[in-house]
C-alpha cells in the first residue's frame, strides 16, 4: 500500500459581525473571523493538510480568494470538493489530527460534534478523525484573541 502524509496550516484574524465557524460547527454568540470564505480555519488547513498528502497544490489554487464564486463559501463544501478530487486520483483517507490554537472559545464542549462533521463530509469513520483545541497560553496576537490558527495533518493511502 502506498502512503502520503500531508501538512496544512491556516490563520484567520478575528472580525465583529461575523459567525464563528470551526470544523463545520457554529459557535453562536462568539466573535467570528474575517475571510473570503465562511472562514472556516480549521476546514482549510484539514483541506490544505489533504490537498498536500496528493501533492495537488492547496486551497487558494483550488480555490482563489479573488473568485466571486467562493465568496461565503461553506467550507465543508469546499473540504467535499477536495476530498472528491483525492478521491479521483486514487487516494483514500487514512487519517487526520488537527490542532485549534485559541484562547476562546473552549472547543472542547464541541469536539465531538466537529469530528462527526469532519467524519461525514470527508466519508471516514469518527476513530480516524481527531481535533484537539489548545489555548496560546495568552502569549503573541493570537494568544490575545486577536485570531485563530490551525494546523492539520492527513494521512491518504492508495492500494497497489
Ligand atoms: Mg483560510
Amino acid at each position: 500500500m502506498k502512503i502520503r502524509v500531508g501538512y496544512g496550516y491556516d490563520s484567520h484574524r478575528c472580525a465583529e459581525g461575523r459567525r464563528l465557524i470551526l470544523g463545520g460547527v457554529e459557535f453562536p454568540g462568539e466573535i467570528g473571523l474575517k475571510g473570503h470564505s465562511d472562514a472556516d480555519v480549521l476546514a482549510h488547513a484539514v483541506i490544505d493538510a489533504i490537498f498536500g498528502a496528493a501533492a495537488l497544490g492547496n486551497i487558494g489554487s483550488h480555490f482563489p480568494d479573488t473568485d466571486e464564486r467562493w465568496r461565503g463559501a461553506d467550507s465543508m463544501d469546499l473540504l467535499a470538493r477536495a476530498v472528491a478530487l483525492v478521491r479521483e486520483q486514487g487516494w483514500t483517507i487514512g487519517n487526520l489530527d488537527a490542532t485549534v490554537i485559541c484562547e476562546r472559545p473552549k472547543l472542547a464542549p464541541k469536539i465531538e460534534a466537529i469530528r462527526d462533521q469532519l467524519a461525514t463530509v470527508m466519508g471516514g469513520e469518527r476513530a480516524a478523525v481527531s481535533v484537539k483545541g489548545k489555548t496560546n497560553e495568552k502569549l503573541d496576537d493570537v494568544g490575545g484573541g486577536l485570531g485563530i490558527i490551525a494546523h492539520a495533518v492527513c494521512l491518504l493511502e492508495q492500494l497497489g
